[in-house]
């Protein structure tokens, strides 16, 4: 069994029960795994032939929230839903292989920013937990691909290793207001940078590189 991003991914949103990342209700159902890749190439997990490649915008059906999706009948018996992609690279009735890209990540849909929205199905309506699938946890954390990581120790998470040399930078510009965000790798630029204050950074960034 491949994963759907051959780089690794983060699982963002276990499969089952949670709120809704959206209206905030409690106990809401999600039917499959929110993951996020260290790169946007969504690769099929296992071989089969592409059932749809397409993107619903009548809001009364309810893949319309799915956004641009790719679904793959697995050689093993399984439907497969690839959801919310940017783009998709696979036409319907077509065969894919395992590890094959089908599309780019992205936020189409109904979604509150770029990941992956991952379901198995048994049958058509019936959702089976898709990280016992794919052999991963149902919890939220970092996975590795199971590949190229076999024979390796586990490695530091890209976020302590990004911290690690990056650390006082990223602290500087926190404290005046050029980067905003509460640690954990996610940060965005602040809203104070002028374009003038933008351009000085830019160009004393690239003296330095
Ligand atoms: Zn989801």
């Amino acid at each position: 069994m491949k994963t759907p991003f051959s780089t690794g991914f983060k699982v963002v949103s276990p499969f089952g029960y949670r709120t809704d990342p959206i209206t905030g209700e409690a106990n809401s159902w999600h039917g499959g795994v929110d993951l996020v890749g260290f790169d946007r190439n969504v690769r099929a997990v296992s071989p089969g032939q592409v059932i749809r490649s397409r993107i619903v915008t009548d809001p009364n059906d309810r893949t319309s929230e799915w956004g641009n999706y790719v679904s793959v009948w697995t050689d093993d018996g399984r439907y497969t839903y690839y959801c919310h992609l940017a783009a998709r690279a696979v036409e319907p009735g077509e065969r894919v292989g395992a590890g094959q890209i089908l599309g780019m990540e992205g936020s189409t849909g109904r979604s509150t920013g770029i990941h992956l929205h991952f379901e198995v199905r048994d049958g058509e309506n019936a959702q089976l937990d898709p990280c016992s699938y794919l052999g991963i946890p149902n919890t939220v954390g970092f996975v590795w691909d199971p590949d190229s990581m076999k024979d390796d120790p586990e490695p530091e998470p890209w976020e302590k290793q990004c911290h690690d040399w990056s650390r006082d930078a990223v602290e500087w510009a926190i404290q005046r207001g050029i980067l905003k965000g509460k640690g954990g790798g996610d940060y965005a630029l602040g809203d104070g940078l002028t374009r003038e204050e933008m351009c000085v950074m830019l160009f004393r960034a690239r003296e330095v590189l």
